[in-house]
């Protein structure tokens, strides 16, 4: 069974298709998915997808992609992060990409979201984008890290070097790989990937993004986060059995599911 550590099905293109897409997960043995919401706006439909299905979990927060989008506060998101089915505050992060200029804003809706997981207890979905350094400065900064009293996390749709992988695992945060992983000009990627040890990694789409290398230019979604961990089994040698059950059970641990840990071990 293989977990989606990261997508977005509550996106319109997909959700209109969610009954399709929900049926191919299953075919592709994709046990669970983590549905991660962008602004405050979608924290609404994200909520409700996840009720109304067992093996959807919820993230909150806000990217930090869009000025327009408002922006959080604290004691709003530790609202939402009651709610059962809420295992994570983000997407938060840095992105220096999509974002030129003034960036104060971006650094403020970034600290909002990491105390808002210390108050909370649940760990972080980070976004970084062309801003690595800056996102680790920041995340020890606030004390994010479970070396620093936080809740740690998931370095999302990971793109950069080691020293920042290995900054980031000494905070606790686990290294999720995406459909990026396998395309032919990824090679300093994969090199990355082949020495981050199995009880840190963990697979996503940031689906209706990322479409893995074999079905590029369509429309990703969940079920194919199986490519991503073919690609990882080749990359590290072992068999892609033992990618999918390492990487659940690390996305299992990490949100405290341990009913599910159990389930998937036995
Ligand atoms: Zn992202
Ligand atoms: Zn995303």
């Amino acid at each position: 069974m293989y977990v989606d550590s990261h997508c977005h099905i509550h996106f319109p293109a997909l959700a209109k298709r969610l009954p399709e897409v929900l049926s191919n997960m299953k075919k592709n043995s994709v046990s669970h998915a983590l549905v991660v919401s962008i602004s405050l706006n979608d924290i609404p439909d994200v909520l409700k997808l996840c009720e109304q299905h067992d093996n959807l979990y919820a993230a909150v927060g806000v990217h930090p992609g869009r000025k327009e989008n408002k922006q959080p506060d604290v004691k709003t998101l530790v609202e939402y992060a009651k709610h059962p089915k809420v295992v994570a505050i983000g997407e938060t992060g840095l992105d220096y990409h999509h974002v030129k200029g003034d960036r104060d804003w971006q650094f403020e809706r970034f600290r909002i979201q990491i105390r808002a997981s210390r108050e909370c207890g649940k760990p972080l979905i980070i976004h970084a984008r062309e801003a690595a350094d800056d996102v680790i400065r920041v995340l020890k900064e606030e004390g994010a890290g479970t070396d620093a009293g936080g809740y740690g996390g998931i370095m999302h749709c990971f793109n950069e070097t080691m020293p920042i992988a290995k900054a980031a695992m000494e905070m606790g945060f686990y290294i999720s790989f995406s459909g990026v992983i396998t395309y032919p000009n990824a090679r300093e990627l994969q090199h990355v990937a082949r020495l981050i040890p199995l009880n840190r990694i963990l697979i996503e789409t940031d689906a209706p993004y990322l479409s893995p290398q074999s079905i590029r230019g369509k429309q990703n979604e969940p079920a194919y986060v199986s490519e991503v961990a073919a690609q990882l089994a080749k990359i590290k040698g072992v068999p892609v059995a033992r990618i999918a059950r390492e990487s659940a059970q690390n996305f299992f641990r990490l949100f405290g599911l341990t009913h599910l840990l159990e389930a998937e071990k036995a």
